[in-house]
Protein backbone atom coordinates (compact mmCIF):
# COMPACT_ATOMS: atom_id res chain seq x y z
CA UNK A 1 0.00 0.00 0.00
CA UNK A 2 1.24 3.36 -0.53
CA UNK A 3 1.16 5.64 2.25
CA UNK A 4 0.46 9.45 1.81
CA UNK A 5 0.19 12.42 4.64
CA UNK A 6 -3.23 14.68 4.43
CA UNK A 7 -2.47 18.19 6.75
CA UNK A 8 -5.74 19.02 8.32
CA UNK A 9 -8.60 17.33 9.24
CA UNK A 10 -11.01 20.15 7.95
CA UNK A 11 -13.31 20.27 5.23
CA UNK A 12 -11.49 19.62 2.58
CA UNK A 13 -8.69 17.28 4.39
CA UNK A 14 -11.29 14.95 5.67
CA UNK A 15 -12.70 14.64 1.91
CA UNK A 16 -9.37 14.17 0.88
CA UNK A 17 -8.11 11.54 3.53
CA UNK A 18 -11.92 9.19 2.63
CA UNK A 19 -10.98 10.21 -1.39
CA UNK A 20 -7.64 8.49 -0.74
CA UNK A 21 -8.48 5.60 1.11
CA UNK A 22 -11.07 4.48 -0.02
CA UNK A 23 -8.53 3.72 -3.51
CA UNK A 24 -6.12 1.63 -1.34
CA UNK A 25 -3.87 4.36 -0.05
CA UNK A 26 -2.10 4.03 3.43
CA UNK A 27 -3.37 7.52 4.79
CA UNK A 28 -1.85 9.25 7.85
CA UNK A 29 -4.22 11.84 8.34
CA UNK A 30 -2.92 14.98 10.57
CA UNK A 31 -5.22 17.21 12.68
CA UNK A 32 -3.52 19.04 15.72
CA UNK A 33 -6.73 20.15 17.58
CA UNK A 34 -7.55 19.91 20.42
CA UNK A 35 -4.55 20.27 21.39
CA UNK A 36 -3.44 23.48 19.04
CA UNK A 37 -6.46 25.44 18.93
CA UNK A 38 -7.30 27.74 15.60
CA UNK A 39 -8.87 31.17 16.76
CA UNK A 40 -12.33 29.72 15.12
CA UNK A 41 -12.59 26.47 15.57
CA UNK A 42 -14.30 25.56 18.93
CA UNK A 43 -12.77 22.18 19.29
CA UNK A 44 -11.35 19.33 18.85
CA UNK A 45 -14.37 17.28 16.35
CA UNK A 46 -12.70 16.62 12.72
CA UNK A 47 -14.88 18.71 9.68
CA UNK A 48 -16.12 21.10 12.12
CA UNK A 49 -18.10 24.60 10.40
CA UNK A 50 -16.67 26.94 11.80
CA UNK A 51 -19.42 29.47 11.46
CA UNK A 52 -22.79 29.21 9.40
CA UNK A 53 -24.55 25.61 9.46
CA UNK A 54 -25.65 25.82 5.80
CA UNK A 55 -24.43 24.29 2.84
CA UNK A 56 -26.41 26.83 1.40
CA UNK A 57 -29.01 26.00 -1.72
CA UNK A 58 -29.87 22.52 -3.32
CA UNK A 59 -31.86 23.29 -6.67
CA UNK A 60 -29.83 22.81 -9.79
CA UNK A 61 -30.55 26.47 -10.89
CA UNK A 62 -28.37 27.97 -7.87
CA UNK A 63 -24.65 27.76 -8.34
CA UNK A 64 -24.12 26.03 -4.94
CA UNK A 65 -27.14 23.50 -6.03
CA UNK A 66 -25.40 22.54 -9.36
CA UNK A 67 -21.97 22.05 -7.65
CA UNK A 68 -23.26 19.82 -5.01
CA UNK A 69 -25.60 17.89 -7.78
CA UNK A 70 -21.53 17.33 -9.15
CA UNK A 71 -20.57 16.17 -5.87
CA UNK A 72 -22.96 13.50 -5.78
CA UNK A 73 -22.04 12.26 -9.08
CA UNK A 74 -18.39 12.31 -8.14
CA UNK A 75 -19.14 10.19 -4.98
CA UNK A 76 -18.35 12.83 -2.37
CA UNK A 77 -18.41 11.15 1.68
CA UNK A 78 -19.17 14.73 3.11
CA UNK A 79 -21.67 15.42 1.13
CA UNK A 80 -23.57 11.77 2.12
CA UNK A 81 -22.45 12.75 5.65
CA UNK A 82 -24.27 16.47 5.41
CA UNK A 83 -27.11 15.02 3.80
CA UNK A 84 -27.35 12.58 6.65
CA UNK A 85 -26.86 15.68 9.13
CA UNK A 86 -29.73 17.47 7.18
CA UNK A 87 -31.91 19.54 9.74
CA UNK A 88 -35.36 21.35 7.93
CA UNK A 89 -34.19 24.71 6.56
CA UNK A 90 -36.22 25.13 3.23
CA UNK A 91 -34.38 24.42 -0.49
CA UNK A 92 -30.77 24.41 1.55
CA UNK A 93 -28.80 21.91 2.68
CA UNK A 94 -28.66 22.98 6.54
CA UNK A 95 -27.29 20.67 8.82
CA UNK A 96 -27.04 19.82 13.07
CA UNK A 97 -23.06 20.75 13.09
CA UNK A 98 -22.04 18.55 15.77
CA UNK A 99 -24.07 15.31 13.61
CA UNK A 100 -21.91 15.98 10.69
CA UNK A 101 -18.83 16.25 12.15
CA UNK A 102 -19.56 12.92 14.15
CA UNK A 103 -20.64 11.33 11.06
CA UNK A 104 -17.40 12.63 9.22
CA UNK A 105 -15.07 11.24 12.11
CA UNK A 106 -16.73 8.12 12.14
CA UNK A 107 -16.14 7.13 8.85
CA UNK A 108 -12.69 8.43 9.35
CA UNK A 109 -11.79 5.74 12.53
CA UNK A 110 -13.81 3.19 10.38
CA UNK A 111 -11.38 3.31 7.48
CA UNK A 112 -8.86 0.44 8.04
CA UNK A 113 -6.06 2.40 6.28
CA UNK A 114 -6.56 5.49 7.28
CA UNK A 115 -4.19 6.41 10.63
CA UNK A 116 -5.43 9.99 12.16
CA UNK A 117 -2.78 11.41 14.37
CA UNK A 118 -3.83 14.32 16.32
CA UNK A 119 -0.78 16.77 15.78
CA UNK A 120 0.48 19.71 14.05
CA UNK A 121 2.70 19.35 11.72
CA UNK A 122 5.02 22.19 10.94
CA UNK A 123 7.14 21.22 7.73
CA UNK A 124 6.12 20.79 3.94
CA UNK A 125 9.01 18.21 4.21
CA UNK A 126 8.31 14.76 4.64
CA UNK A 127 9.32 11.40 2.75
CA UNK A 128 5.40 10.97 1.76
CA UNK A 129 3.45 12.63 -1.09
CA UNK A 130 1.55 15.03 0.88
CA UNK A 131 -1.97 16.82 0.60
CA UNK A 132 -2.19 20.01 2.34
CA UNK A 133 -5.58 21.19 3.62
CA UNK A 134 -4.65 23.14 6.74
CA UNK A 135 -7.19 25.85 6.00
CA UNK A 136 -7.66 29.53 6.10
CA UNK A 137 -6.25 29.25 9.86
CA UNK A 138 -3.51 27.03 9.25
CA UNK A 139 -1.19 27.13 12.32
CA UNK A 140 1.27 29.84 12.34
CA UNK A 141 4.55 26.86 12.30
CA UNK A 142 3.16 25.19 9.29
CA UNK A 143 2.05 28.42 7.66
CA UNK A 144 5.83 30.09 8.11
CA UNK A 145 7.51 27.07 6.79
CA UNK A 146 4.69 27.16 3.90
CA UNK A 147 6.09 31.21 3.56
CA UNK A 148 9.97 30.81 4.04
CA UNK A 149 9.53 28.38 0.79
CA UNK A 150 7.80 29.68 -1.55
CA UNK A 151 8.15 33.22 -1.08
CA UNK A 152 6.42 36.17 1.80
CA UNK A 153 4.58 37.71 -1.61
CA UNK A 154 2.81 34.62 -2.16
CA UNK A 155 1.02 33.46 1.13
CA UNK A 156 -1.77 36.57 2.20
CA UNK A 157 -3.30 36.24 5.71
CA UNK A 158 -6.07 38.99 5.14
CA UNK A 159 -9.14 38.87 3.10
CA UNK A 160 -10.32 42.23 1.61
CA UNK A 161 -12.84 41.34 -1.12
CA UNK A 162 -15.27 43.39 -3.04
CA UNK A 163 -18.76 42.55 -4.67
CA UNK A 164 -18.13 40.57 -7.78
CA UNK A 165 -21.41 40.65 -10.63
CA UNK A 166 -22.40 38.53 -13.54
CA UNK A 167 -21.65 40.85 -16.88
CA UNK A 168 -25.01 40.17 -17.94
CA UNK A 169 -27.31 41.17 -15.37
CA UNK A 170 -25.38 45.16 -15.39
CA UNK A 171 -27.59 47.71 -17.10
CA UNK A 172 -25.32 49.21 -19.57
CA UNK A 173 -27.85 51.89 -20.42
CA UNK A 174 -26.67 53.42 -17.08
CA UNK A 175 -23.43 53.10 -17.32
CA UNK A 176 -20.54 52.92 -19.58
CA UNK A 177 -16.53 51.64 -20.69
CA UNK A 178 -14.00 54.13 -20.28
CA UNK A 179 -10.93 53.74 -18.30
CA UNK A 180 -9.79 56.92 -15.96
CA UNK A 181 -8.25 59.71 -18.49
CA UNK A 182 -8.47 57.18 -21.17
CA UNK A 183 -5.27 55.64 -20.47
CA UNK A 184 -4.57 51.82 -22.09
CA UNK A 185 -5.87 50.52 -25.56
CA UNK A 186 -9.11 49.26 -24.64
CA UNK A 187 -11.71 50.63 -22.71
CA UNK A 188 -11.35 47.96 -19.73
CA UNK A 189 -13.55 49.43 -16.79
CA UNK A 190 -17.43 49.81 -16.34
CA UNK A 191 -18.65 52.84 -14.81
CA UNK A 192 -21.26 53.34 -12.99
CA UNK A 193 -22.41 56.74 -11.95
CA UNK A 194 -24.70 58.02 -9.60
CA UNK A 195 -26.31 61.61 -9.60
CA UNK A 196 -26.39 63.37 -6.05
CA UNK A 197 -29.40 62.28 -4.57
CA UNK A 198 -28.97 58.87 -5.51
CA UNK A 199 -25.00 59.22 -3.87
CA UNK A 200 -26.31 61.06 -0.23
CA UNK A 201 -28.88 58.46 -0.18
CA UNK A 202 -26.15 55.42 -0.87
CA UNK A 203 -23.45 57.05 1.31
CA UNK A 204 -26.32 57.23 4.40
CA UNK A 205 -27.69 53.43 4.39
CA UNK A 206 -23.79 52.69 4.17
CA UNK A 207 -23.83 54.96 7.15
CA UNK A 208 -26.28 53.22 9.47
CA UNK A 209 -25.74 49.90 8.00
CA UNK A 210 -25.15 46.46 9.83
CA UNK A 211 -21.41 44.86 9.36
CA UNK A 212 -20.67 41.49 10.27
CA UNK A 213 -18.94 40.88 13.88
CA UNK A 214 -15.77 40.91 13.99
CA UNK A 215 -13.83 38.07 15.37
CA UNK A 216 -11.17 39.58 18.58
CA UNK A 217 -8.03 38.07 16.53
CA UNK A 218 -9.49 40.14 13.35
CA UNK A 219 -9.76 43.23 14.69
CA UNK A 220 -6.05 44.25 14.78
CA UNK A 221 -5.78 42.65 11.53
CA UNK A 222 -8.75 44.73 9.87
CA UNK A 223 -7.78 47.83 11.36
CA UNK A 224 -3.64 47.78 9.42
CA UNK A 225 -5.69 46.46 6.44
CA UNK A 226 -7.73 48.53 3.79
CA UNK A 227 -10.64 50.60 5.01
CA UNK A 228 -14.36 49.00 4.38
CA UNK A 229 -16.30 51.44 2.19
CA UNK A 230 -19.05 51.60 5.38
CA UNK A 231 -16.31 52.93 7.49
CA UNK A 232 -15.40 55.78 4.34
CA UNK A 233 -18.83 56.61 4.60
CA UNK A 234 -19.06 57.12 8.59
CA UNK A 235 -15.83 59.49 8.16
CA UNK A 236 -17.42 61.99 6.06
CA UNK A 237 -20.11 62.42 3.45
CA UNK A 238 -17.39 63.30 0.87
CA UNK A 239 -15.10 60.48 1.30
CA UNK A 240 -15.99 58.11 -1.07
CA UNK A 241 -16.00 60.65 -3.38
CA UNK A 242 -12.78 61.84 -2.88
CA UNK A 243 -11.85 57.50 -2.75
CA UNK A 244 -13.51 54.66 -4.52
CA UNK A 245 -16.46 56.57 -6.24
CA UNK A 246 -14.29 60.07 -7.43
CA UNK A 247 -15.40 60.65 -10.57
CA UNK A 248 -12.58 62.50 -12.26
CA UNK A 249 -10.67 61.53 -15.65
CA UNK A 250 -14.15 59.77 -16.61
CA UNK A 251 -15.47 62.74 -19.10
CA UNK A 252 -19.22 64.61 -18.85
CA UNK A 253 -22.25 63.11 -17.64
CA UNK A 254 -25.24 63.75 -20.24
CA UNK A 255 -26.18 67.06 -18.94
CA UNK A 256 -22.37 68.69 -20.07
CA UNK A 257 -21.26 68.44 -16.48
CA UNK A 258 -18.63 66.12 -14.60
CA UNK A 259 -20.02 63.07 -12.95
CA UNK A 260 -21.16 63.31 -9.11
CA UNK A 261 -19.84 60.18 -8.21
CA UNK A 262 -18.50 56.80 -9.99
CA UNK A 263 -18.62 53.06 -9.30
CA UNK A 264 -16.10 51.72 -11.48
CA UNK A 265 -15.97 47.86 -12.54
CA UNK A 266 -13.06 45.70 -13.19
CA UNK A 267 -13.06 42.61 -14.95
CA UNK A 268 -12.73 39.60 -12.73
CA UNK A 269 -11.88 37.09 -15.14
CA UNK A 270 -10.55 36.77 -19.10
CA UNK A 271 -13.92 36.04 -20.36
CA UNK A 272 -15.43 38.88 -18.55
CA UNK A 273 -18.38 37.51 -17.46
CA UNK A 274 -17.29 38.72 -13.62
CA UNK A 275 -16.55 42.24 -12.52
CA UNK A 276 -15.65 43.18 -8.94
CA UNK A 277 -16.70 46.73 -7.60
CA UNK A 278 -13.39 48.77 -7.31
CA UNK A 279 -11.87 49.43 -4.07
CA UNK A 280 -15.16 48.48 -2.21
CA UNK A 281 -13.94 46.19 0.44
CA UNK A 282 -16.70 45.53 2.74
CA UNK A 283 -17.79 43.84 6.10
CA UNK A 284 -21.67 44.32 5.30
CA UNK A 285 -24.43 41.48 5.92
CA UNK A 286 -24.71 39.62 2.70
CA UNK A 287 -28.58 40.96 2.40
CA UNK A 288 -27.80 44.53 3.66
CA UNK A 289 -24.73 45.07 0.53
CA UNK A 290 -27.66 43.92 -1.98
CA UNK A 291 -30.24 46.41 -0.82
CA UNK A 292 -27.90 48.97 -0.60
CA UNK A 293 -25.39 48.54 -3.70
CA UNK A 294 -28.63 48.25 -5.98
CA UNK A 295 -29.48 50.92 -5.27
CA UNK A 296 -27.17 52.37 -7.66
CA UNK A 297 -28.92 53.12 -11.55
CA UNK A 298 -26.89 50.03 -13.64
CA UNK A 299 -26.49 47.83 -10.62
CA UNK A 300 -30.32 47.48 -9.93
CA UNK A 301 -30.94 44.19 -11.28
CA UNK A 302 -26.98 42.80 -10.56
CA UNK A 303 -26.67 39.32 -9.71
CA UNK A 304 -24.20 39.48 -7.20
CA UNK A 305 -21.90 36.46 -7.84
CA UNK A 306 -20.17 36.68 -4.89
CA UNK A 307 -20.37 39.25 -1.59
CA UNK A 308 -18.11 41.56 -0.18
CA UNK A 309 -16.16 40.44 2.81
CA UNK A 310 -12.80 40.91 5.13
CA UNK A 311 -11.90 38.15 7.25
CA UNK A 312 -8.53 36.65 8.25
CA UNK A 313 -7.69 34.20 5.47
CA UNK A 314 -4.35 32.04 4.72
CA UNK A 315 -4.21 31.38 1.09
CA UNK A 316 -1.68 31.24 -1.72
CA UNK A 317 -0.68 32.40 -4.46
CA UNK A 318 -2.48 29.32 -7.20
CA UNK A 319 -2.45 31.21 -10.00
CA UNK A 320 1.71 31.21 -9.78
CA UNK A 321 1.80 28.30 -7.78
CA UNK A 322 -0.38 25.41 -8.53
CA UNK A 323 -1.16 23.21 -11.78
CA UNK A 324 -4.62 22.64 -12.68
CA UNK A 325 -4.38 19.48 -10.95
CA UNK A 326 -4.15 21.68 -7.90
CA UNK A 327 -0.50 20.31 -7.17
CA UNK A 328 2.54 22.27 -6.64
CA UNK A 329 4.37 23.04 -9.65
CA UNK A 330 8.07 21.03 -9.87
CA UNK A 331 9.99 24.31 -11.34
CA UNK A 332 9.44 26.21 -8.19
CA UNK A 333 12.77 27.59 -6.64
CA UNK A 334 13.16 26.30 -3.13
CA UNK A 335 11.05 23.19 -3.22
CA UNK A 336 13.57 20.54 -4.80
CA UNK A 337 13.68 18.72 -1.68
CA UNK A 338 9.98 18.54 -1.40
CA UNK A 339 7.73 15.25 -1.74
CA UNK A 340 4.86 15.68 -4.40
CA UNK A 341 2.88 18.00 -2.89
CA UNK A 342 -1.07 18.93 -3.81
CA UNK A 343 -2.97 21.63 -2.11
CA UNK A 344 -6.94 21.94 -1.18
CA UNK A 345 -9.30 23.76 0.61
CA UNK A 346 -9.18 27.05 1.28
CA UNK A 347 -6.01 27.65 1.59
CA UNK A 348 -5.81 27.32 -2.47
CA UNK A 349 -8.28 30.62 -2.72
CA UNK A 350 -11.40 28.25 -3.10
CA UNK A 351 -13.89 30.08 -1.11
CA UNK A 352 -16.70 28.51 0.86
CA UNK A 353 -17.87 25.24 3.00
CA UNK A 354 -18.57 23.31 -0.33
CA UNK A 355 -15.69 24.30 -2.54
CA UNK A 356 -13.86 23.36 -0.17
CA UNK A 357 -15.45 19.61 0.05
CA UNK A 358 -14.72 19.94 -3.88
CA UNK A 359 -11.20 20.73 -4.05
CA UNK A 360 -10.77 18.05 -1.31
CA UNK A 361 -12.02 15.33 -3.72
CA UNK A 362 -10.35 16.88 -6.70
CA UNK A 363 -6.84 17.25 -5.43
CA UNK A 364 -7.63 13.90 -3.78
CA UNK A 365 -8.18 12.25 -6.99
CA UNK A 366 -5.59 13.78 -9.18
CA UNK A 367 -3.29 12.98 -6.77
CA UNK A 368 -4.04 9.38 -6.72
CA UNK A 369 -4.59 9.20 -10.72
CA UNK A 370 -0.61 10.74 -10.43
CA UNK A 371 0.60 8.06 -7.97
CA UNK A 372 -1.45 4.93 -9.69
CA UNK A 373 -0.64 6.04 -13.18
CA UNK A 374 1.70 8.91 -13.47
CA UNK A 375 -1.52 10.47 -15.51
CA UNK A 376 -3.07 13.52 -13.40
CA UNK A 377 -6.99 14.34 -14.90
CA UNK A 378 -8.37 17.47 -14.90
CA UNK A 379 -12.27 17.91 -14.77
CA UNK A 380 -13.58 19.36 -17.85
CA UNK A 381 -13.66 23.42 -18.06
CA UNK A 382 -17.39 22.94 -18.50
CA UNK A 383 -17.58 21.24 -15.15
CA UNK A 384 -18.61 23.29 -11.96
CA UNK A 385 -15.15 22.16 -10.22
CA UNK A 386 -13.26 22.72 -13.86
CA UNK A 387 -14.32 25.77 -14.04
CA UNK A 388 -13.08 26.83 -10.60
CA UNK A 389 -10.04 25.01 -10.88
CA UNK A 390 -9.27 27.11 -14.27
CA UNK A 391 -9.83 30.14 -12.02
CA UNK A 392 -7.81 29.21 -9.13
CA UNK A 393 -4.73 28.55 -11.44
CA UNK A 394 -5.18 30.67 -14.44
CA UNK A 395 -2.89 33.93 -14.79
CA UNK A 396 -4.40 36.69 -12.60
CA UNK A 397 -2.02 39.47 -10.88
CA UNK A 398 -4.87 40.49 -7.95
CA UNK A 399 -5.84 36.59 -7.21
CA UNK A 400 -8.36 36.55 -4.53
CA UNK A 401 -10.57 33.84 -3.48
CA UNK A 402 -13.60 33.24 -4.96
CA UNK A 403 -16.29 30.64 -4.80
CA UNK A 404 -17.90 28.75 -7.37
CA UNK A 405 -20.58 30.65 -9.32
CA UNK A 406 -22.08 30.55 -12.83
CA UNK A 407 -19.90 33.43 -13.77
CA UNK A 408 -16.71 30.40 -14.26
CA UNK A 409 -18.42 28.28 -16.69
CA UNK A 410 -17.58 28.80 -20.33
CA UNK A 411 -19.77 31.33 -21.98
CA UNK A 412 -20.36 29.98 -25.33
CA UNK A 413 -22.67 32.84 -26.12
CA UNK A 414 -25.04 35.42 -24.96
CA UNK A 415 -27.71 33.82 -23.13
CA UNK A 416 -31.34 35.18 -22.18
CA UNK A 417 -31.58 35.85 -18.63
CA UNK A 418 -33.76 32.83 -18.11
CA UNK A 419 -32.27 30.36 -20.22
CA UNK A 420 -28.85 31.08 -18.87
CA UNK A 421 -28.60 28.70 -15.75
CA UNK A 422 -29.98 26.25 -17.11
CA UNK A 423 -28.41 25.55 -20.18
CA UNK A 424 -24.73 26.37 -18.28
CA UNK A 425 -26.01 23.94 -16.19
CA UNK A 426 -26.99 21.20 -18.54
CA UNK A 427 -23.84 21.48 -20.14
CA UNK A 428 -21.88 21.39 -17.06
CA UNK A 429 -23.81 18.22 -15.56
CA UNK A 430 -23.14 16.66 -19.01
CA UNK A 431 -19.60 17.45 -19.21
CA UNK A 432 -19.06 15.50 -15.80
CA UNK A 433 -21.24 12.74 -16.50
CA UNK A 434 -19.00 11.71 -20.36
CA UNK A 435 -16.00 12.72 -17.90
CA UNK A 436 -17.16 9.58 -15.65
CA UNK A 437 -18.18 7.73 -18.50
CA UNK A 438 -14.87 8.11 -19.59
CA UNK A 439 -12.91 6.48 -16.84
CA UNK A 440 -14.89 2.84 -16.78
CA UNK A 441 -12.31 0.79 -17.31
CA UNK A 442 -9.91 2.36 -14.73
CA UNK A 443 -9.73 0.24 -11.27
CA UNK A 444 -8.30 3.17 -9.40
CA UNK A 445 -11.56 5.67 -10.01
CA UNK A 446 -13.72 2.31 -8.47
CA UNK A 447 -13.56 3.29 -4.91
CA UNK A 448 -13.59 -0.11 -2.94
CA UNK A 449 -16.00 1.18 -0.23
CA UNK A 450 -18.47 3.52 0.00
CA UNK A 451 -20.42 6.17 2.72
CA UNK A 452 -22.96 3.23 3.08
CA UNK A 453 -20.49 0.46 4.02
CA UNK A 454 -19.15 2.64 6.46
CA UNK A 455 -21.87 4.37 8.34
C1 LIG B 1 -13.85 32.82 10.49
C2 LIG B 1 -14.31 32.13 9.23
C3 LIG B 1 -15.67 31.93 8.98
C4 LIG B 1 -16.11 31.30 7.81
N1 LIG B 1 -17.45 31.10 7.60
C5 LIG B 1 -17.88 30.45 6.50
C6 LIG B 1 -19.29 30.19 6.30
O1 LIG B 1 -20.12 30.55 7.12
N2 LIG B 1 -19.67 29.54 5.17
C7 LIG B 1 -18.77 29.11 4.24
O2 LIG B 1 -19.18 28.50 3.23
N3 LIG B 1 -17.46 29.33 4.41
C8 LIG B 1 -16.97 29.98 5.50
N4 LIG B 1 -15.62 30.22 5.69
C9 LIG B 1 -14.67 29.84 4.61
C10 LIG B 1 -14.33 28.32 4.48
O3 LIG B 1 -15.36 27.71 3.79
C11 LIG B 1 -14.10 27.58 5.76
O4 LIG B 1 -13.02 28.16 6.41
C12 LIG B 1 -13.83 26.07 5.54
O5 LIG B 1 -13.84 25.43 6.77
C13 LIG B 1 -12.54 25.79 4.81
O6 LIG B 1 -12.29 24.41 4.77
P1 LIG B 1 -10.80 23.84 4.82
O7 LIG B 1 -10.87 22.36 4.84
O8 LIG B 1 -9.97 24.49 3.82
O9 LIG B 1 -10.26 24.37 6.24
P2 LIG B 1 -10.71 23.94 7.71
O10 LIG B 1 -12.08 23.41 7.70
O11 LIG B 1 -10.38 25.12 8.58
O12 LIG B 1 -9.73 22.75 8.07
C14 LIG B 1 -8.35 22.95 8.26
C15 LIG B 1 -7.92 22.05 9.41
O13 LIG B 1 -6.51 22.01 9.47
C16 LIG B 1 -6.10 22.02 10.82
N5 LIG B 1 -4.73 22.51 10.85
C17 LIG B 1 -4.29 23.77 10.60
N6 LIG B 1 -2.94 23.81 10.64
C18 LIG B 1 -2.51 22.54 10.93
C19 LIG B 1 -1.24 21.95 11.11
N7 LIG B 1 -0.12 22.66 10.99
N8 LIG B 1 -1.16 20.64 11.40
C20 LIG B 1 -2.31 19.89 11.55
N9 LIG B 1 -3.55 20.40 11.41
C21 LIG B 1 -3.65 21.71 11.07
C22 LIG B 1 -7.13 22.94 11.49
O14 LIG B 1 -7.22 22.69 12.87
C23 LIG B 1 -8.41 22.57 10.75
O15 LIG B 1 -9.11 21.53 11.39
C24 LIG B 1 -15.15 30.85 6.85
C25 LIG B 1 -13.79 31.05 7.10
C26 LIG B 1 -13.37 31.68 8.26
C27 LIG B 1 -11.90 31.88 8.51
Amino acid sequence: MQRVRVIGGGLAGCEAALQLACRGFQVDLFEMRPHRQTPAHRDGKLAQLVCSNSFKGLEKTSAHGLLKNELKLLGSFLLKAAESARVPAGESLTVDRDVFSDSVERLILAAPNITLHRDEVTTLESEFPTLVAAGPLASEALTNDIFSRLGSERLHFFDAIAPVIEADSIDMSHAFFRNRWEKGETADFINCPLDKETYDLFVAKLREADSVELKPFEKKELFEGCLPVEEMARRGTETLRFGPMRPVGLGLGNNGKKWYAVIQLRAENKQKTLFNMVGFQTRLKWGVQKEIFTLVPALKNAVFARFGCMHRNTFIESPKLLTDTLRLRGDLPGTEHLPPIWFAGQITGAEGYTEAIATGWYAAWNMAQTLLHSTPTPLPEASCIGSLMKHLTSENEDFQPMNFNFGLLPHNREYKKKEKKTILGTDAENAVRRWIASFTNLDSTKPSWSFEDRI
